[in-house]
């Protein structure tokens, strides 16, 4: 299509139809400051650290120049929020700059916050300070310790000050604008496919497939009934492969709407997400889910075969038979299965296998939620039990627990049988305990972003220092290493912090 005459008047909110997406023009924005700016991410896309101080860095990755030659736009796409088709959606507050290519790598480069887009509908197209950090620090974080995700290259002040409802009091309050850049070989969503599906547009529909296929899976080859249903079977297994990590590491995205998931089978969209601190199923950080908690940390592998099932009908149409489809969703259900035990192996260091494991990970699930337990201080102390001395278990473990005097009668009993047949199960393992300790803290790690970690951030970026963003980015880039530099951060979340949960907007 050509481009529009009047780029302002396109930006106009509005129903799109027979198309994926729109030109769309960031906004200019008041006073422009860069806060900080990811150096990995740079490298990957191959600018230099003079790059990001110049004039032109600062305004092109807040909306406030286009490169010559290339055309922004925002994609059109639907979904399900919480279990209910939403009709259209897209890119309310997301606006796509150009794509780079490097070192064979092809990377989209996409605003949050830069402006009104034909998605935003009766929202503002604007993001604030404080949801930016956390998207900013939690998606590289996630990067680091090796979970699939969007990436971000920068985050900036717009100058602007955003209206934003303030929680619980129904106030509004004016915040400071902010603006993320964020990276990803591609934003497609589920969504991108299910609003074709919904129109009833086949054409697009597949034409937007044989574009994905042809871009992002290669390898499947020409287009066909057969690549259509190979194509299904890989977003199935990179979606469950996304979401055992996870589990692994006790994220919890908080909105798992189908337009909130990536064809990539990367994390996207870090609105209410969470981390685990206490190990607890029932746990969501989403305050708007409370209720129903649909989105809780151990509902997150049966939400993501919920949404692949829309994705499944959604292109349905380009394959009309419904069986080889749902053939890979049941073995969706049996590749968690087995995919969650060996992650769960992994975390105990188990390298056999052995038919009782089930059992043991069941106790120990059922041990880490008797009292409120440190989910990633446990894992981590784990590694230095020692297989010859169980009675010492208890001991190991001990700064996990955040109510130690519960840790009594049956529950410490129960403790103990389990660091007793734990120590049983190591023996048939080959490696010592010191063997067994370095495999372990490749896959459980030290540090995460927790909840309070990200608020004490927010408060500080909020008066103006911006100094405790950098440290923990900083420190998020190795989360496996021991960092004593750190060591401060590794503690149980302090108490006062306790009821904080992230927000989204
Ligand atoms: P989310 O809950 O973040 O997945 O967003 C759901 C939909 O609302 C998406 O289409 C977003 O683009 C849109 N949206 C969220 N926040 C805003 C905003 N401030 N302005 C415009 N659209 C928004
Ligand atoms: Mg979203
Ligand atoms: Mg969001």
């Amino acid at each position: 299509k050509a481009l529009p005459a009047d780029p302002i008047k396109d930006n106009y909110r509005r129903q799109v139809s027979e198309a994926c997406f729109s030109y769309a023009t960031p906004k200019q924005t008041a006073k422009p400051e860069m806060l900080h700016v990811s150096d990995d991410m740079l490298e990957s896309l191959g600018l230099s650290e003079a790059d990001a101080k110049s004039d032109s860095f600062l305004k092109v990755f807040t909306g406030n120049a286009i490169l010559p030659n290339t055309k922004p736009y925002a994609m059109c796409y639907g979904g399900h929020q919480f279990g209910n088709w939403a009709g259209q959606l897209g890119d309310g507050r997301a606006i796509n700059l150009f794509e780079i290519e490097q070192d064979n790598k092809n990377w989209a480069l996409q605003l949050k916050g830069a402006g009104e887009t034909p998605y935003s509908r009766t929202a503002d197209g604007l993001a604030v300070l404080r949801s930016s950090i956390r998207e900013y620090l939690c998606s590289e974080a996630m990067f680091h310790l090796g979970v699939p995700t969007t990436r971000a290259l920068s985050l900036a002040l717009s100058g602007d000050q955003v209206l934003r409802d303030v929680m619980y009091d129904g106030n509004t309050a004016y915040e400071k604008g902010a603006i993320v850049c964020r990276t990803a070989e591609s934003f497609l969503r589920f969504g991108n496919y299910q609003i074709f599906a919904a129109r009833q547009d086949e054409e697009h529909l597949k034409q937007l497939v044989d574009y994905t296929i042809k871009h992002h899976f290669p390898d499947i080859g020409e287009p066909s009934k057969v690549s259509y249903i190979e194509f299904f079977k890989q977003v199935t297994q990179r979606t469950l492969e996304m979401i055992i990590h996870w589990q692994r590491v006790g994220f919890v995205h908080g909105v798992m709407n189908t337009d909130n998931m990536s064809i990539l089978g990367l994390t996207i969209d870090y609105g209410p997400y969470g981390w685990l601190e206490g190990y607890e199923y029932g746990w969501t950080p989403n305050t708007t889910d409370r209720q129903n908690k649909r989105y809780r940390y151990g509902n997150q592998p049966n939400m993501g075969l919920w949404n692949l099932i829309q994705l499944a009908n959604a292109i349905y149409p380009l394959i009309g038979d419904a069986a080889p489809l749902e053939a890979i969703l049941n073995q969706y259900k049996s590749d968690f299965e087995s995919g969650s035990l060996n992650m769960m192996r992994s975390k105990l260091g188990l390298e056999i296998t052995d038919e009782k494991d089930q059992i043991l990970i069941q106790e120990l699930e059922d041990n880490l939620h008797l009292t409120e337990t440190d989910m990633t201080i446990f894992f981590r102390n784990l590694a230095n039990f020692e297989k010859e001395t169980p009675s010492k278990g208890l001991e190991v473990i001990h700064d996990a627990f955040y109510k130690p005097d519960e840790v009594t009668g049956n529950i410490e009993t129960r403790w103990i049988t389990w660091f007793e047949n734990y120590s049983e199960r190591l023996q048939k393992e080959a490696c010592s305990d010191n063997e067994r300790k370095g495999k372990m803290n490749v896959v459980n790690p030290k540090c995460v972003l927790r909840n309070y970690m990200a608020q004490l951030a927010i408060d500080d970026a909020d008066k103006g220092n911006y100094h405790l963003i950098d440290e923990l980015f900083q420190m998020l880039k190795k989360p496996y290493d021991e960092q004593p530099e750190y060591q401060k951060w590794f503690a149980k979340r302090p108490d006062w912090a306790r009821h904080k949960v992230g927000c989204s907007m």
